[in-house]
């Protein structure tokens, strides 16, 4: 991947090469121009190495159009997020490439909510970018940069306001913090902290030199998983570098699954409050079975975090995410957030009393299977059309295109999209068991090497 990405949600590259100080300044520039002078921005990073050259130089084109900048330092995503909206910026910027491995950086727009762009206002900056005519002013009239440093008081202060503080403090629990060195290493333990945790802080640097693959996946954890076990520990959270996604292991040091995070959740916020939560097509639907039985309804959003935010806000969702560690509660701010996932489960283990192992089994369990495969562009029009076909006449059936297309099946369903980064196309099918979803999904990719066969 050494090509710069320029999707709706982030712009992402290899630092030296792709991403450079002079795109980081013309995606700079390129903001300022379309919010105009005399606005204000906050600018975040996570911890990678190459953060102060991309901050700089975006915040150099940022100051040079007239747009005031505020520097947040080294904060986590949903922070800086939170920043935005309670310091009523007019956007913000967040240099993170998120779970991506060291070489790479990259930067985020918000709107002034602390959401990602729109998918229109996405368009509207690459195509000013692209374009290369900034609106720059001159000497007299340039941005100011100023600093605030108070994004980790103000998040801890904000979660601490939505949960039982004395409750989950009371069990005094001891718990394992991976933060991979990055953006969650200092917020993370001072909340978990306050909520009378007994903290094992693992790759606890904010070097941003990541002591392991930073997604936070199974094969990627056993570090975690081995410290959980040395030390007894109630539960592992596993963050990723901006500290967004949050992953659980369990008291016997098991890896439970991304899945797990949300459905556990949704399942501790309704067991208080009810109202719709909002998930996107490719989520587990665990959550379907969670809400049905709290009496809730679930909205289906097409897959990337600000579909889901938007459809929150639409639809009055009281709880939102994705099913890869994304926790949203919009009283916080409504982008995926590591910190409330981890106080929500905290307070749902104090509460019941209960152990992880025990909340995840009450939970009916799936087999989820996902692929990708190289495709060439144009395809997954003629793919998802063969392959609602194919499924047309199965016994209570039901289609949702708003994104690929989604098949719902009785208990199982299956979903094929186009990558909206790469020449790829994923497949993810769910059933009760493994070899129901691997025969869902074997059967869609049939569909898709033929359409593929046919267009070599
Ligand atoms: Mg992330």
């Amino acid at each position: 991947m050494d090509q710069l990405i320029v999707s709706v949600s982030v712009v992402r590259g290899t630092v030296g090469t792709s991403l450079t100080s002079r795109v980081a300044c013309d995606f700079g520039c390129a903001f300022g121009t379309m919010l105009g002078a005399g606005k204000t921005v906050t600018i975040a990073r996570d911890t990678r190495p190459s953060g102060p050259m991309v901050r700089s130089a975006i915040s150099a084109g940022l100051l040079s159009c007239g747009v005031n900048v505020i520097d947040l330092g080294v904060v986590t995503t949903p922070g800086a997020a939170l920043m935005t909206a309670k310091l009523g910026a007019d956007g913000g910027v967040i240099v993170t490439a998120s779970h991506n491995p060291q070489p790479y950086n990259g930067i985020k727009f918000l709107q002034p909510s602390g959401t990602a762009l729109t998918a229109t206002d996405a368009i509207r900056l690459k195509q000013i970018y692209e374009k290369g005519e900034f609106a720059l002013v001159d000497g007299s009239s340039l941005g100011v940069a100023s600093e605030n440093k108070k994004t980790h008081s103000h998040h801890i202060e904000a979660i601490c306001g939505i949960v039982d503080v004395i409750g989950i403090a009371s069990k005094r629990f001891k718990v394992v913090l991976d933060s991979i060195n990055g953006a969650g290493c200092v917020v993370t333990p001072e909340l978990l902290g306050m909520l009378g945790c007994e903290v094992a802080h693992i790759n606890a640097e904010a070097t941003g030199v990541f002591a392991h693959q930073p997604e936070p996946i199974e094969q990627n954890l056993t570090q975690l998983c081995e410290t959980v076990r040395k030390h007894k520990a109630a539960i592992g959270f596993a963050q990723d570098p901006d500290a967004d996604r949050l992953v659980l292991v369990d008291e016997n040091g098991r890896f439970i699954g991304e899945e797990y995070t949300l459905a556990l959740a949704t399942a501790f916020v309704l067991s208080r409050r009810k109202g719709k939560v909002a998930t996107n097509l490719v989520t587990s639907r665990m959550i379907d079975d969670i809400a049905a039985e709290a009496g809730c309804e679930v909205v289906r959003a097409p897959t990337g975090e600000a579909n889901v935010a938007q459809a929150m806000v639409e639809n009055g969702c009281i709880l939102g995410g994705e099913g890869n560690g994304g926790v949203i509660e919009p009283r916080v701010v409504a982008v995926r957030n590591s910190l409330v996932g981890m106080a929500y489960i905290l307070q749902y283990m104090a509460e019941t009393g209960k152990s992880l192992s025990e909340l995840v089994a009450e939970i009916p369990s799936y087999a989820m299977i996902k692929t990708k495969f190289p495709c060439p562009a144009g395809v997954a029009e003629e793919v998802c059309s063969r392959t609602k076909q194919a499924f047309a006449d199965r016994p209570g059936v039901k289609f949702n295109d708003a994104d690929g297309l989604r098949i719902d099946l009785d208990d199982a369903w299956a979903c094929v999209r186009a990558s909206n980064t790469e020449p790829i196309m994923r497949i993810a099918a769910e059933a009760p068991d493994e070899q129901t979803a691997n025969a869902l999904v074997a059967e869609v990719r049939k569909i898709a090497d033929a359409v593929i066969a046919q267009i070599k």
